[in-house]
Order: structure tokens, then C-alpha cells, then sequence
């Protein structure tokens, strides 16, 4: 992060504006709508812009810019063509350490002006670091388009009634999950219609009616975060990741997904690496029974979905026998987004016309599969946690009449930019990489479906 962005009151602080012309009072307009007293220097000034200073009680100096013109100020915008100005400006802030921006020039600006979108008192600042303005318009345009017109007036609702739901919930959870279930409710549409009274008088009675205990129970979301790619969570997972305030994760939930959480929420990981347990299962299942029962709301998050090799089912079974409230959210499984991804379709109607999803790694850490069941023509199966396996996996799948040129492929880090398919057949797949460098997570597929692939492909990496 280059720059920290603050909102910065200006009520009646003093501004101080050097230049006279069209740039200068288009920051000058800004400074007024944030209440600044403004104090405009510059040799000649436009007509309008004078008038609009006077209007608004600012002073009008008609002279060269001198350092003693920042006395007092609490920033200063230089806004004039000549370079010298502009530069005797900045280092004259600088060494009073006034905060000062120079117009068009990045090199010369303690702090920029971000794009803004104003529904007082809510506001929206995009910048681009000076990167792009650009960027940082097309974003505030297509981010105003999907606003309310009327946020403000939510806004000052809300702040309105402050006050009063703290003296009525004491505590700052209950209080959030209060406001949250607000904007979810009619309250909120009525403000947004512009009915504000019907709103004030709905908010007053859901006030009087708030019940710290309901607020105040601990819940657990056992939330499926997909493969990978933060894009394939569900509305859903997403909606209880930002009301968490505590995440548990795997491993297997990228960074990307995490980002997702709200920035207060307590983040804990429980991940396990094969052979490695981060934390044994039994004390997951005590810690999500620990959070809920001190009044948290918690989400499990787990890689794919929470029902498939995931011991969700170990973990519902300890949350319910507390009696804690819970939630299941399903996620993309590995197999559905990897599939999807390398463009392999798991069925199809010229190669099968079943799926088989089978774990490659036992409890105790052997692999003893039905063999004899798993080869089965028109089926696809699909080995998760397969990779140390795959020797056996091959072994035993041709020793059972599986024919040993079948296509198979094995798909890492599915679904990321790192994805990386290696096709061969089930015969040859272990030789195929046994030489590379594999990084987990992986899933092999086997099945005639595995020979669409190229040509369904439309995922591009940089491998
Ligand atoms: N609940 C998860 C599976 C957990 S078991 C789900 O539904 O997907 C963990 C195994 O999932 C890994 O060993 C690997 O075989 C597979 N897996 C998960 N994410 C993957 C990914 N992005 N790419 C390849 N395989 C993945």
C-alpha cells in the first residue's frame, strides 16, 4: 500500500489554494463541500472563482505565492502552470510539514485526491496511487451505478439511532449483527424508497424489540471454499465469511478466499498436510464447539466442499451434539473445478456415462480400494489425494482389466493461475512424472473422457 486512505475533516480548517484558474477551482469546489475556509493566492484570479471564494467567506490574495501564505493552513494545493511555483510550494510544506498536492504531478504530493463518491455521510474513495486516474473513474462509475441513490439517508439513519442501540445492547457483536439484520430488512428498502419516516419509526420498534440473547448465540457456518480460484464461492459462503468473527481454515483455502474475510475476524488455521496434522481433528471439532459456545459466529472453511473427503460429517457431529445452530455451505468440489477448468468433462455421452469420486489415501495411511469394482466401463473415476498412490493406483486398476493405454491425467494447484494438467495413460502416468516437480494440491482423472483433452481447453495459465 502506497498511500493510507483517510477521510479528513475540514470543517473550517484553512485551505490554502495557489493558482487563479479552472484547475484550481475545481479543487477549490472539493475543499468547500468538506466545509474548508479556503485562502486563494495567485497573481490574477478568474472571475467565477473569485466569487465562489467570497461566497464561501475565503480569502483572496491577488499576488505571487510566498511562503508565508501556509501560515496556519492545514493543507495546500498548488494548481499553477509555472513549475517554479509549483516546486517552491512543495518544499516550503514539506519543511512546515503542511500536507500538500500538487496537481498532475505525483512526485510533488504528500497526498492525493482519490475519485469520490459522495452520499454524504457515506463515502466511497477509489485511487489508483497515481497509476491510472483513469482506472480510478471507470471503477467509481461502474461501482455509483450499482448504489442506492439514497445511501445518505441510510447513513444518517443509522447514525441517528446509534447511540441509542448502545445503551439498549451493550455489546459491540450483538450491536453489528443488529445493524446487519436492519439492512437485510424492510427498514432499509423503505429508507432507500425515501420513506424515512416509515424507517425511523421501523428502526425505533426493532430497537425497543432487540433480544441481546438471540444477537448473542454462537453459530457455526461450515462453508465449502471451492478449489482455488476465489471466483467459484458460492453467494452464500460468501455472505458468512464476511459475517464471521472467527474463520477456521485448511490448507487448501487459498489466500485469495481469505481475503474475503472481514478484516476484524479472527483467522485461525487448522490445516493439515498429509503425514503433518497442523491440529488433530478432535480439537478442531473442541475449537468450533469453543467459539460458538462463547457467543462467536464461526465459519469453518474448508477446501472444495465440506462433504466431500472433508470430515465435515466429524464435524457437524460434535458441533450438534453441543446443540450449537449451524449451516452447511457446499462448495465447488477439486473434482468439478479441475474438471472444468483443464476442460475435461467428467461425463459425456460418447465416453461415459458415470462418475466415480474415490479417495487415494486411507486413514491409516494405506490405499485398499475395491479394485475389482473400480473398473467399470463408461465411468470415470476420479482419485483425490491420489498422487503418492498413483504406482498403486496404476497397478492395480491394469491388473484388473483396465486397458493399461486408458487416458488418464493428473491436474495440480486446479482452478489457479498455477494449474498444471499432465495427460498420459494410466499405464504410463506414474513414469510421466515421476521426473517432475509436483506441487500439491493434485487429482487424477482416468477415463476415456480424459481424451477430449485438449481440445475442450480454455483455461490459460502461464505454464
Ligand atoms: N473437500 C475437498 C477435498 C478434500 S481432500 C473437495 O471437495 O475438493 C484434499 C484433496 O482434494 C487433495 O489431496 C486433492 O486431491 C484434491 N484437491 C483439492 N483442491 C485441489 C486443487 N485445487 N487441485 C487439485 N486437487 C485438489
Amino acid at each position: 500500500m502506497d498511500y493510507l486512505p483517510v477521510a479528513w475533516r475540514l470543517k473550517a480548517e484553512l485551505a490554502l489554494v495557489v493558482g487563479g484558474g479552472e484547475v484550481a477551482m475545481r479543487k477549490a469546489r472539493l475543499l468547500i463541500r468538506a466545509g474548508a475556509v479556503l485562502r486563494v493566492v495567485a497573481p490574477e484570479i478568474d472571475g467565477e472563482f473569485a466569487a465562489l471564494v467570497r461566497e464561501n467567506g475565503g480569502s483572496l490574495l491577488e499576488e505571487r505565492y510566498r511562503e508565508t501564505h501556509l501560515d496556519g493552513v492545514a493543507l495546500a494545493i498548488g494548481a499553477t502552470d509555472d513549475q517554479s511555483v509549483n516546486q517552491a510550494l512543495h518544499d516550503d510544506a514539506k519543511v512546515a510539514r503542511v500536507p500538500v498536492n500538487i496537481v498532475d504531478n505525483p512526485a510533488l504530493c504528500t497526498f492525493i485526491f482519490p475519485a469520490i463518491i459522495d452520499r454524504s455521510p457515506l463515502l466511497i474513495s477509489i485511487s489508483s496511487g497515481g497509476a491510472s486516474p483513469v482506472l480510478a473513474r471507470w471503477l467509481r462509475a461502474k461501482i455509483e451505478s450499482t448504489l442506492p441513490a439514497r445511501l445518505g439517508e441510510l447513513a444518517t439513519l443509522m447514525g441517528d439511532f446509534r447511540k441509542k442501540l448502545a445503551g439498549r445492547l451493550p455489546s459491540i457483536g450483538a450491536r453489528r449483527l443488529f445493524w446487519e439484520g436492519v439492512l437485510d430488512s424492510p427498514i432499509a428498502e423503505q429508507a432507500l424508497a425515501g420513506r424515512v419516516d416509515q424507517a425511523r419509526a421501523g428502526l425505533q420498534k426493532a430497537i425497543d424489540d432487540a433480544d441481546a440473547e438471540t444477537l448473542s448465540r454462537g453459530e457455526v457456518f461450515l462453508v465449502g471454499a471451492g478449489p482455488g480460484d476465489p471466483d467459484l464461492l458460492t453467494f452464500r459462503a460468501l455472505r458468512l465469511l464476511q459475517k464471521a468473527d472467527v474463520v477456521l481454515y485448511d490448507r487448501l483455502v487459498s489466500p485469495g478466499v481469505l481475503e474475503l474475510a472481514r478484516r476484524d475476524a479472527e483467522m485461525v488455521y487448522v490445516g493439515k498436510a498429509r503425514a503433518d496434522h497442523a491440529l488433530p481433528q478432535d480439537n478442531i471439532n473442541d475449537l468450533l464447539v469453543h467459539y460458538a459456545q462463547q457467543g462467536k459466529k464461526v465459519c469453518r472453511l474448508k477446501g472444495g466442499d465440506p462433504f466431500i473427503f472433508g470430515r465435515g460429517g466429524e464435524e457437524i457431529d460434535s458441533i450438534a451434539e453441543a446443540g450449537i445452530d449451524f449451516q452447511v455451505v457446499p462448495g465447488v468440489t477439486a473434482a468439478a473445478g479441475c474438471a472444468a477448468y483443464a476442460g475435461i468433462p467428467l461425463t459425456h455421452r460418447d465416453h461415459a456415462q458415470s462418475v466415480r469420486f474415490v479417495t487415494g489415501h486411507r486413514k491409516d495411511g494405506s490405499v485398499s480400494l475395491p479394485w475389482d469394482t473400480l473398473v467399470t466401463p463408461g465411468e470415470t473415476l476420479v482419485f483425490y489425494m491420489g498422487l503418492v498412490s498413483l504406482p498403486e493406483i496404476s497397478k492395480n486398476l491394469v491388473a484388473q482389466g483396465m486397458r493399461s493405454d486408458m487416458p488418464a491425467a493428473l491436474i495440480s494447484r486446479g482452478t489457479t493461475t498455477e494449474q498444471e494438467v499432465i495427460v498420459g495413460t494410466i499405464g504410463s502416468l506414474p513414469a510421466d512424472i515421476a521426473e517432475r516437480e509436483i506441487h500439491a494440491p493434485t487429482l487424477i482423472i482416468v477415463g476415456d473422457v480424459v481424451g477430449v483433452y485438449p481440445r475442450y481447453s480454455w483455461f490459460q495459465t502461464d505454464q
